[in-house]
């Protein structure tokens, strides 16, 4: 059915380490060969062979206004006629600045890079470099980009050290990073208890999207809060997703806490390479040049990336944006889970904004521990019948999905339909 993208993946799995650029378009966990897409535009993507898809992966979540948005492309030509690197300063980085610190009052300053993986690197850097402390907190199931100190998982303990995920992390680095269970205040409070003076931060993603969809309870936020205050650690909110994708303010506006420090990436580039982390001015001004934290970028608050940045977030941060597309993604939401109950599958459904969960399993998750008493093989099998009836889901049960503004009536209405085939597609 698709022949094109198997030919391409096959030629590809020669030159190109599992064929693909990044570990999770390689369709491991869903099996099957991934799609290789020549085209989007709006809510749909066109692969090398043709077909249409309605698209809820939204490139991993930068696309919030879809496809191939006309302002968006219209700012980075423009942008792009103008030169396409100077390494030296440019208005507008400084707009970027001016916009991204009047949407967030958390962040007093805020320094660009080029991805969230960097964003959360250099936060945590600076986490260390401000306090003089080398232990960093994290937890069980959240994915804060591939730096070697954040690749670290869970051992079976609550307060155990964390074992290295990936092959090429000393463990003694690995070591560093303590891993505690989402959702659970009084492992933070414990932690703190057993590591005095010692825990320069702590990161979350804030609402959790990297294993799946798992909101934070109120208990939870403010204990971290109230904790890293009482204690001197920085509390980090990993924003790289659902920084203006759950809502103007970000999750900490939903939520009302503010952080030392935020990172963020994903919306803010608008499908180019931009990520960001700021906060607390006093912390900031612990780098470079100012303090002794090195941090560095070639391309960093490259002009033709923040112009797709900034024309995404013009639109993203216009009053009721969010008010609009939050309802159509509830609305997806509740059409799916309504089409799983007819059909009699045990499944469930979250969302905020324009980011949602799907759950093979009757209530949505609360841990890390639950997602995975989720039906994996049950998504697998729903994410391919999707994928026959033109319905592009993240290829892995453990990712949360995307609806942008270009979305409309008609993609959710086909959505349902194929959903419809799809559960009662034979077990
Ligand atoms: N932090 C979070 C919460 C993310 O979801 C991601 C990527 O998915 C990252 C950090 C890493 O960002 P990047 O892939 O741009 O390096």
């Amino acid at each position: 059915m698709r022949e094109r993208s198997r030919d391409l993946f096959e030629r590809s799995l020669a030159l190109i380490p599992g064929g693909v650029n990044s570990p999770v378009r390689a369709f491991a966990s869903v099996g099957g060969t991934p799609v290789f897409f020549r085209e989007g535009r709006g809510a749909r993507l066109t692969d090398v062979d043709g077909h249409e898809y309605i698209d809820y992966v939204g490139s991993w979540g930068p696309l919030i206004l879809g496809h191939a948005h006309p302002e968006v492309v219209a700012a980075v030509t423009a942008a792009a006629q103008k030169g396409l690197s100077f390494g030296a300063p440019t208005e507008l980085e400084l707009e970027m600045a001016e916009l991204l610190t009047r949407a967030l009052p958390s962040l007093e300053q805020v320094r660009l890079v080029s991805s969230g993986t960097e964003a959360v690197m250099s936060a945590l850097r600076l986490a260390r470099g401000f306090t003089g402390r080398s232990l960093l907190v994290k937890f069980e199931g959240c994915y804060h980009g591939h730096s070697d100190f954040l690749l670290v998982k869970a051992g079976s303990g609550a307060l155990t050290f964390g074992h290295p995920t990936s092959a090429g992390v000393p463990p003694e680095l690995a070591a560093q990073t303590l891993v505690l269970p989402y959702n659970d205040p009084a492992a933070v409070v414990e932690v703190f208890a057993r590591h005095p003076d010692q825990i320069a931060g702590i990161v979350l993603e804030p609402i959790a999207g990297n294993m799946n969809f798992v909101r934070p309870s109120m208990e939870f936020l403010r204990t971290l809060r109230e904790q890293c205050t009482k204690h001197g650690a920085l509390l980090v909110f990993d924003e790289v997703m659902t920084g203006f994708r759950v809502g103007a303010g970000s999750a900490q506006g939903l939520f009302g806490i503010t952080p030392d420090l935020t990172t963020l990436g994903k919306v803010i580039g608008g499908g180019m390479p931009v990520g960001a982390f700021g906060g607390r001015r006093d912390v900031m001004a612990k780098l470079a040049p100012l303090g002794p934290v090195y941090q560095a970028g070639t391309l960093s608050g490259n002009p033709v990336a923040v112009s797709a940045g900034l024309a995404t977030l013009k639109r993203v941060l216009e009053p009721g944006f969010f008010d609009k597309l939050g309802r159509a993604t509830k609305s997806l939401v509740e059409g799916l889970v309504r089409e799983a109950k007819a059909a009699g599958i045990p499944f469930s459904g979250d969302s905020e904004g324009a980011m949602f969960g799907l759950f093979f399993r009757a209530s949505p998750p609360a841990s890390f521990a639950e997602v995975m008493q989720s039906d994996r093989e049950a998504f697998n099998r729903f994410f391919h019948a999707m994928l026959d009836r033109g319905v592009y889901l993240a290829p892995s049960a453990y990712e949360a999905g995307f609806v942008s503004s270009a979305h409309g009536p008609a993609d959710f209405e086909a959505t349902f339909a194929a959903a419809r085939q799809a559960f009662a597609a034979p077990r």
